[in-house]
């Protein structure tokens, strides 16, 4: 007989297959919601900081209100995997498990609707638009987030290429701060049989090039702190003309918050000398800006602890992970803790075209947060 998946791996793979772009989780939101009223919340907020979906359930006794976030949004890759669940939107799928992560707070939020025997307040949270990092800045940024008045917040982000179920923390920042720069330069085109007659940005996107690519040996090392070239581009294609724009773009990492505007500062400052030496416009766009995501010391213990009593193998670390989580916003505004959860180790990797979200792991996850829940701070 073929197994038959959980309530919540059925939820998981019904999300799966209709997956949604940062800032346009509607159907998913709406999916979110009816699960969520059939729970009776003793407060259900929508359309926070655009899509986001929070439901708070009131305690027994009196305590403080923690919250539990996952995120709503999918990524633009097409899926590559032909099993029955598999995205029915093309060129959309979730690559980064955000389906799983619903699924576990999905049976967070039902034990929390039937088991009130906790103190003070718990919210869950499906926030939108975590892939471009402005989805947990415009919750924040919403006047009813503020008055939820937040005294914990607590995530966790699957990492395939752990062993299954293991968990790993660190206190202090968690994931780096990290935000992409745009560089334009702009010269003036000419006939490609008279290049005297115009200004190419050539010379300067070349300079510009071998400065942002050796850089890295030359910022301080005390912390992480390092830039990628990530795409660049010169004229458009076509053989009788001089170009007149090129473009740079750069991804920008530290480790914290403060030697991130140090670092804005002096790419900033190498494009500006650069474009002036050369005579050329310069215009400059910031993208996709996630704050560092610092843990509590106390909350990450609790995680730590939470995880080993539920049978999890910890791993603490002594390095913050270099990917970025905007969930950086939210502890940034509420004191908490993210933590990695081991997708196992013979799964593609997250933003992967063949990644699917392990659904063994949706129980164990939700048996974590399940503990930290019925806690009293
Ligand atoms: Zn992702
Ligand atoms: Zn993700």
């Amino acid at each position: 007989m073929k197994h038959r998946p959980s309530i919540w791996a059925q939820l998981r793979q019904a999300l799966h297959r209709r997956p949604e772009l940062s800032g346009h989780e509607h159907e998913t939101a709406n999916t979110i919601t009816q699960f969520l009223t059939q729970l009776q919340p003793d407060t259900l907020l929508t359309g926070l900081g655009g899509t986001g979906v929070a439901a708070t359930f009131n305690g027994q006794q009196a305590g403080e209100h923690w919250l539990f976030r996952c995120e709503l949004d999918a990524l633009p890759i097409t899926e590559t995997n032909a099993f029955a669940h598999r995205s029915e939107h093309t060129g959309v799928s979730h690559k980064c498990g955000h389906d799983g992560h619903m699924a576990i707070i999905c049976g967070l939020a039902s034990r929390l609707a039937e088991d009130r025997s906790f103190a003070g307040r718990r919210t869950v949270l499906f926030q939108p638009a975590e892939e471009t990092g402005a989805g947990a800045l415009a919750v924040v940024a919403d006047p009813r987030f503020k008055a939820m008045a937040v005294d914990r917040c607590y995530a966790l982000h699957n990492l395939p290429g752990i062993p299954l179920g293991e968990v790993q923390i660190k206190a202090g920042t968690f994931n780096c701060a990290s935000v992409g720069l745009a560089i334009t330069l702009h010269g003036e085109s000419a006939h490609a049989a008279h290049p005297e007659q115009g200004r190419s940005p050539a010379p300067a996107m070349t300079e510009l090039l071998r400065q942002f690519l050796s850089i890295n040996t030359s910022l301080p090392n005390d912390e992480i702190n390092m830039i990628s070239v990530v795409y660049s581009r010169l004229g458009n294609r076509g053989f009788g003309t001089i170009p007149a724009t090129a473009e740079i773009g750069l991804t920008l990492r530290t480790e914290h918050n403060t030697s991130m505007q140090k670092l804005k500062q002096t790419t900033l400052n190498l494009a500006q000398d650069c474009a002036q030496q050369h005579g050329l416009g310069l215009e400059t766009a910031w993208h996709d800006e996630f704050l560092a995501s610092v843990n509590d010391e106390t909350c990450t213990k609790q995680v730590a602890e939470a995880a080993e009593s539920m049978g999890h193998t910890v791993t603490w670390l002594d390095q913050p992970m270099r990917w970025s989580k905007d969930f950086g916003a939210i502890s940034a505004a509420a004191k908490g803790a993210m933590f990695v959860l081991g997708a196992g180790l013979e799964i593609p990797q997250i933003h992967d075209a063949a990644y699917d979200f392990p659904d063994a792991l949706i129980e164990p996850a939700m048996g974590i947060f399940k503990q930290i829940a019925y806690q009293t701070g």
